[in-house]
């Protein structure tokens, strides 16, 4: 076997924040844009995974860049990070734990978009990739959402909760213990392994995740957009918020 070193790289931007007291504590909205790549004639688009993160962050990320020209800028500052190589192992998430730009004890809270546009469907006998996911319909999930790491920061998931109020997205908390490991799948998870506040948007998983099936028609625009506002509301108010979320009570740094 032959091994190479490729050389990769996260892109980042941020909006820096208008308070002398908070400017630098950091929200991170983030989504991976790797995806699998392809094979011969076989093509992995990623529309889903994670195309819609992607698109999802470029949007929050010209909001707040519309905001400040208006003259709104946050108290907080905010880092918009597009992670590489989430498919390889997290590697770019993990390299930016390595090598942060600044302190993790400043990072207030992590919103990491993988798979926002889609609607969760597991079938009977799906195989392993769904194990231990109860069966369901697509269109039982037509408005809803996953929300994973909720019960490692209940302050963060409140947050998220506000920031829907006004959204109507069918909000669940769960997978943050299930057979297939799921919490550990995304980008946020370097970052609660670090004490850090963080939780994942996910519609869920589908039959053609990870398949050449992944494809933007297939994606549930309406819903996707909804997220996209509430991911940029919960970012907006983390980064205005007097208090800063805490970790449950067994995930607090020594
Ligand atoms: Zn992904």
């Amino acid at each position: 076997m032959t091994q190479h070193l490729i050389p990769d790289r996260n892109v980042v931007a941020r909006v820096e924040g208008a308070d002398p007291r908070l400017k630098d504590d950091w929200v991170i909205v983030s989504a991976h844009y790797d995806h699998n790549g392809a094979e011969d004639e076989q093509i992995y688009n990623g529309a889903d995974d994670d195309g819609s993160g992607t698109v999802g962050l470029l949007e929050i990320a010209e909001a707040y860049a519309r905001a400040v020209e208006r003259g709104q800028r946050p108290r907080r500052s905010v880092l918009f990070a597009a992670w590489n190589s989430e498919e390889r192992g997290l590697l770019g998430a993990w390299a930016f734990i390595e090598q942060p730009l600044f302190l993790l004890e400043r990072i207030v809270g992590v919103l990491n978009m993988d798979m926002i546009g889609r609607n969760e469907e597991v079938q009977v006998g799906g195989g392993a990739r769904f194990r231990g996911l109860e069966v369901q319909t697509a269109e039982s999930n037509n408005n809803a959402i996953n929300i994973l790491g909720y019960s490692r920061t209940p302050d963060l998931w409140a947050l998220v909760q506000q920031a829907n109020a006004g959204i109507g997205l069918e909000l669940k908390p769960r997978y943050d213990n299930n057979l297939s490991n799921l919490l550990r799948r995304s980008d946020h998870w370097p970052f609660l392994q670090r004490g850090v506040p963080a939780v994942w948007f996910h519609t869920g998983l589908h039959p053609d995740y990870h398949t050449v099936y992944d494809r933007p028609e297939k994606i549930n625009y309406d819903k996707m957009e909804k997220v996209a506002r509430l991911v940029y509301q919960a970012s907006w108010d983390l980064a205005q918020q007097d208090g800063r979320p805490r970790m449950a009570a067994r995930n607090v740094r020594p």
